[in-house]
């Protein structure tokens, strides 16, 4: 069968993002989706409205039934939330050494919502030295590290590297200027940079989507700045066929 990306993510009923999201990617990028689902999430194509966290033992038991079943080939996590869930991640990592872990480290919806809780970003950073690619967006990375990515660029790598992540893709969406430029880090050298027009819109789930995106390239063995690349060109698509649920809220991407 094709290669599996296990993924661990939350449901976003309005479907933009968590693991519809990643369900779409992967399956158009030539792997299958399996999912444990970490959260149950309420919000829409404009907010975040709240969410409920599923039970550790649940999800580990999610992850444990698919993984001794599935050619797993890559781990991906989005929306991980609590403590208690990097902890069931980090035990599944400590089993599964020699399978990639793609993290995408998802703090607040691109709407502005919050999808973790206090004490989230500490235990998060428990996963870095599993992670063979992290993918923060400047904001993100500003948070885990404490330092301004204009100021420094090199010390927010450096300090990610410190903390054991083996590569960073650094998402540019949320700086200024027409084009959008991702910058790709390993073993704390720049190895690839990239530009997109930015398109006039904003999206729900593009962060999701590209990290799944690059996990089906990974799963299907190919080489991590090839991973990239192909799934930017396809994200790049996706958000230009975006469809526009309401006139206030967020464009849904078209993945598929
Ligand atoms: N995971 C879930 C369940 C979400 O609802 C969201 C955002 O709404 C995200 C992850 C992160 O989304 P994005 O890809 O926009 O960063």
């Amino acid at each position: 069968m094709r290669p599996v990306v296990l993924c661990f993510s939350g449901l976003d009923p309005s479907g933009g993002a968590g693991l519809q999201a990643d369900i779409e990617a992967i399956a158009a990028l030539q792997a299958h989706a399996a999912i444990a689902c970490t959260a149950l999430t309420i919000q829409d194509s404009q907010q975040v409205y709240g969410f409920q966290t599923v039970d550790a033992t649940l999800l580990a038991e999610q992850a444990a039934k698919v993984l001794a079943d599935l050619p797993v080939k890559a781990i991906k996590c989005g929306m991980l939330a609590t403590p208690e869930t990097v902890a069931v991640v980090k035990q599944i990592c400590q089993q599964h050494p020699h399978t990639p872990l793609i993290l995408d480290p998802v703090l607040v919806a691109n709407s502005g919502g919050s999808l973790t809780v206090d004490g989230f970003i500490d235990s998060l950073k428990q996963l870095f030295p599993y992670a063979h690619l992290l993918t923060p967006n400047t904001v993100e990375a500003e948070r885990l590290t404490g330092l301004s990515v204009a100021n420094n660029e090199a010390d927010v790598i450096n300090t990610l590297s410190d903390l054991g992540v083996k590569a960073v893709l650094l998402k540019g969406g949320h700086e200024q200027g027409q084009m959008l430029r991702n910058r790709l880090y390993q073993d704390n050298k720049l190895i690839q940079t990239s530009q997109w027009p930015r398109l006039n819109a904003q999206f729900h789930g593009s962060g999701c989507s590209l990290a799944s995106a690059i996990s089906a390239g990974i799963a299907n063995g190919l080489p991590l700045p090839i991973a990239v690349t192909r799934a930017e060109v396809w994200l790049q698509r996706s958000l230009q066929n975006a469809d526009f649920p309401h006139k206030n809220g967020q464009a849904i991407p078209r993945r598929i």
